[in-house]
């Protein structure tokens, strides 16, 4: 059980649970649209705003379940456009946030937890360790403080800021259908991807979900020590299982998920860690996305030349494996993948 549910309020309700707690208190069912509509899409701050609700309701749920509205007390600016966010949720809790323009687009990637167990070797967050899951509400606040930074919609919402997110799968889940929902902030359930470390548990049931939600799987190594050695959070799960559930996956949603590689130099860039990822991918429907790997304080790690992904992408092609480089973007303010960082005190 996550511990969200003491500390956010009506933030770590999802609408099922909104319509149980209006239910409980005797109200018809159209009221769960309405506090959604406050909530997300208007962004309100106190029932004291939510004038077409009762009095005696707005009294009661802010007894019950209290609005802490979300605040962003930090703001970078990248020379390429993305936005860093800082941004403080109830009490104590501070989560990161990016706001990544393109031409005619603004990608959001927001947090599912605060801090994260998973420990990968690579990563800042993995590095700081975990404090808390998030709430359903409090993944969706981030996205509309960013739309609301940037004043325009978000076009697309990738939940591969810090956390992994099926360690807290139904709040996730939560988050991605009010963040799919036309009373929430309406972004199709296409252009909405989770990024997960691979827990396969939370692979098979989200190929059950019946949105088009997209999937991302961090792979970074097809070799089974390497991998075992980079994300420790995963060790231990074979790769063959990891490989079974991406098929399954594919043939039960029509989908096809990515998979994710952080290239490092000397660690899983060598020839025969590109043999043992085309094997991995033979039978798979897969695209790979290749990311020259971010560098983060006392890793030791260091990005692989460029030439290898140029190679590695076009061996991969000659084996019917679809790949590409993934752009980097905001690198110069601590953006970029794994450069999300467990902060624990504001600074300002
Ligand atoms: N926990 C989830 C989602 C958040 S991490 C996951 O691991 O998938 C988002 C992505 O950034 C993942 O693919 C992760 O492997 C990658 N990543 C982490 N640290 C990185 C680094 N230093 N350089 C490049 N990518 C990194
Ligand atoms: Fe957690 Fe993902 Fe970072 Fe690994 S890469 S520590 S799973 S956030």
């Amino acid at each position: 059980m996550s511990a969200s549910v003491d500390v956010a309020g009506i933030k770590a309700l999802d609408r099922e649970q909104l319509a149980d707690a209006l239910d409980v208190l005797g109200e018809p069912r159209y009221r769960t649209e309405q506090l959604v509509r406050w909530l997300y899409l208007r962004g309100a701050t106190s029932y004291d705003e939510m004038t077409d609700l009762p009095a005696g309701l707005r009294d009661e749920l802010a007894g019950r379940f209290p609005v802490y509205p979300p605040e962003i007390v930090e703001r970078r600016h990248s020379k390429d456009g993305t936005r860093k966010y800082l941004i403080a949720l109830s009490g104590p809790t501070l989560v990161e946030t990016v706001g990544l323009p393109t031409s005619g687009r603004l990608t959001v990637c927001f947090s599912t937890q605060a801090g994260c167990a998973m420990g990968c070797a690579f990563c800042a967050t993995g590095q700081g360790g975990f404090v808390r899951d998030l709430g359903p509400g409090e993944m969706v606040d981030q996205v509309r403080l960013v739309a609301e930074d940037f004043g325009t919609r978000v076009t697309n919402a990738v939940a591969m800021g810090q956390g992994e997110p099926f360690a807290n799968y139904d709040a996730t889940l939560g988050a991605l259908r009010l963040l799919n929902s036309p009373n929430g902030l309406g972004i199709g359930a296409r252009h909405i991807t989770v990024s997960t470390c691979g827990l396969v548990p939370g692979i098979r049931r989200f190929a059950e979900e019946p949105e088009q939600f997209t999937l991302a799987v961090s792979l970074h190594s097809a070799v089974q020590e390497t991998r075992d050695r980079l994300m420790p959070g995963v060790a231990g799960m074979p790769l063959e299982t990891l490989r079974e559930a991406l098929i399954a996956y594919a043939n039960r949603s029509g989908r096809r998920p990515s998979l994710e590689y952080a290239l490092i130099d000397r660690v899983n860039d060598s020839s025969a860690e590109l043999n043992a990822l085309i094997e991995f991918c033979r039978g798979l429907l897969v695209h790979v996305n290749l990311i020259p790997v971010n560098t983060v304080d006392s890793s030791g790690f260091a990005r692989s030349d460029d030439e290898v992904a140029a190679r590695w992408i076009r061996e991969l092609g000659e084996h019917g494996v679809e790949a590409s480089v993934r752009s980097e973007r905001g690198a110069d303010i601590d953006a970029a993948c794994g450069q999300l960082k467990q902060r624990t005190q504001r600074t300002t």
